[in-house]
């Protein structure tokens, strides 16, 4: 209950011009600045600086250039030539080869045949160069058409590409079966969107019961899912699964948020874990920012202290 008002009170807060100019002048102006805590920096440099940093650590790492809810045909196309750029950075720096990416960034409010196209640019060149492609999930209004989008491009032979699929919503457990019967790479995640009763569980108990079912059958019977979380009981009972059912630490791998958790990242990876870092980055980052803070308002008090002693 508590989980989904503060959803709600920070997705209301995330549409505030003022707040987002505010934001935007103190955020990330410095490197001890608030909202560098989660996002590696504002250009693909400071991205490919943190992603280094990741795989000294022994880490693995997808390269997200934040941005979402476009409105125009101009504005997707300016989306997807960002990432191609992206994806030459990444070649050029010789750093592993993985993005993740949101439909509605590529124009999946302004005409989906397009968004398709312009995913598919992107692919073409995560083929040329053997990219790894996450299409994220954004929320449940977006749910069908980003799965029958990647459906799309999956069936037309794109295999370097991986979907989302959220916890939270109570369409999922059809939508994993969904997934393993095509082969498809899953990343599962609880759900970062506010959502109405109608399509997703209210109750926190609830979505991490369903998360621990679907990562067990994703395990089971899927294709080296992804187990995106940071609750540290969930990932117990998912390596003690794993081992049990003789599931290689080779055939799964864990994710997490950059600037978060950052300890337990470490101790998986120390224990012979895969760990892949999400690491966003680029100029619209007040909306990721913001899901963020909603998800843990604890975070408000560090985001005010490094305020307070900004100057
Ligand atoms: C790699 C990755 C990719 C993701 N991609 C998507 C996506 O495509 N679509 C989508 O809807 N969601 C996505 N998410 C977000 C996800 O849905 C959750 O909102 C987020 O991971 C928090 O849930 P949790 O599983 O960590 O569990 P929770 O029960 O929320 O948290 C467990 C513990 O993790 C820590 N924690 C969690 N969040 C924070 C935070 N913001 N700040 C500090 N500590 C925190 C706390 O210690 C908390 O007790 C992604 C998450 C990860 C890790």
């Amino acid at each position: 209950m508590f989980a989904s008002l503060s959803k709600a009170f920070f997705h209301a807060l995330s549409r505030s011009g003022t707040l987002k100019t505010v934001a935007s002048r103190y955020g990330m102006r410095r490197p001890t600045s608030f909202a560098r805590r989660f996002i590696a920096g504002e250009t693909v440099a400071e991205a490919i600086e943190a992603a280094r940093a990741l795989e000294a650590r022994g880490m693995n790492h997808t390269l997200d250039l934040l941005g979402e809810s476009v409105t125009s045909l101009e504005g997707a196309d300016a989306a997807t030539r960002a990432y191609l750029a992206t994806v030459d950075a990444i070649v050029a720096a010789g750093i592993e080869r993985n993005i993740s990416l949101k439909l509605t960034q590529l124009g999946l409010d302004v005409d989906r045949a397009t968004c398709t196209e312009n995913l598919q640019r992107i692919l073409a060149a995560a083929d040329r160069h053997e990219f790894f492609v996450r299409i994220d999930m954004e929320s449940s209004a977006y749910t069908e058409s980003t799965l029958s989008i990647f459906e799309t491009v999956w069936r037309l032979g794109s295999r370097r590409v991986g979907v989302v699929l959220q916890s939270c919503l109570y369409r999922t457990d059809a939508d994993v079966e969904r997934m393993n019967a095509i082969g498809a790479r899953v990343r599962l995640v609880k759900g970062a969107y506010r959502e109405p009763k109608s399509a997703a569980f209210q109750r926190k108990a609830d979505v991490d019961a369903a998360y621990l079912e679907q990562a067990k059958r994703l395990l089971a019977e899927g294709t080296y899912p992804a187990i995106a979380t940071h609750d540290e009981t969930i990932i117990a009972e998912v390596k003690q699964f794993a081992a049990a059912q003789a599931i290689g630490p080779d055939r799964y791998e864990f994710q997490m948020l950059y600037g978060i958790r950052r300890d337990l990242q470490s101790s998986l990876v120390a224990e012979g874990y895969r760990v892949r870092v999400y690491v966003p980055f680029g100029r619209e980052w007040f909306p990721y920012f913001m899901r963020r803070l909603g998800e843990r308002p604890a975070n408000v008090g560090f985001v005010l202290r490094a305020l307070l002693s900004e100057k």
